[in-house]
């Protein structure tokens, strides 16, 4: 199976029907790592699909993020920003750049299965800081 029958399979394993305009966020969503604002999927997706609505990429965003294809983090203050269903992971939010970063945080995503009887599926953890690339300019600007 090629990656855009995997992505199809896995819409039609949530009960959606694979078109166009969601595989190609899926797609957009599953080779980034920018944990993209909705405003920049549309800018990616309108460079391949000119004649898109924001509308439909918003409309997409909201329907995949309901069937948990896709997965929405409220890190940012500003903006819903998005992400691939991929393996579970930890987000490190950059006050300075506002980027957001895929973090290990061993301690990120506990073991828990169950706590007071609930069933854990899963666990979101935000950080917060500076990024490491922020630092290091702010050190360079220092010793200059
Ligand atoms: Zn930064
Ligand atoms: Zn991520």
């Amino acid at each position: 199976m090629n990656a855009d029958e995997e992505r199809s399979s896995r819409l039609r394993e949530l009960g959606l029907t694979p078109t166009i305009q969601r595989l190609a966020v899926l797609e957009y969503l599953d080779n980034t790592d920018e944990h993209p604002t909705a405003d920049k999927v549309y800018t990616a997706i309108r460079e391949r699909f000119p004649t898109i609505s924001r509308a439909t990429v918003y409309n997409t965003l909201a329907l995949l993020t309901k069937s948990e294809a896709i997965v929405r983090l409220t890190i940012d203050p500003a903006a819903s920003r998005y992400d691939a269903a991929d393996s579970p992971h930890a987000h490190f939010f950059c006050r300075i750049c506002r980027n957001v970063y895929d973090i290990d945080l061993p301690q990120g995503s506990p073991s828990l299965s169950v706590a007071d009887g609930h069933k854990i599926k899963a666990v979101q953890t935000y950080a917060y800081g500076i990024c490491a690339a922020c630092l290091k300019r702010h050190k360079e600007e220092k010793d200059a």
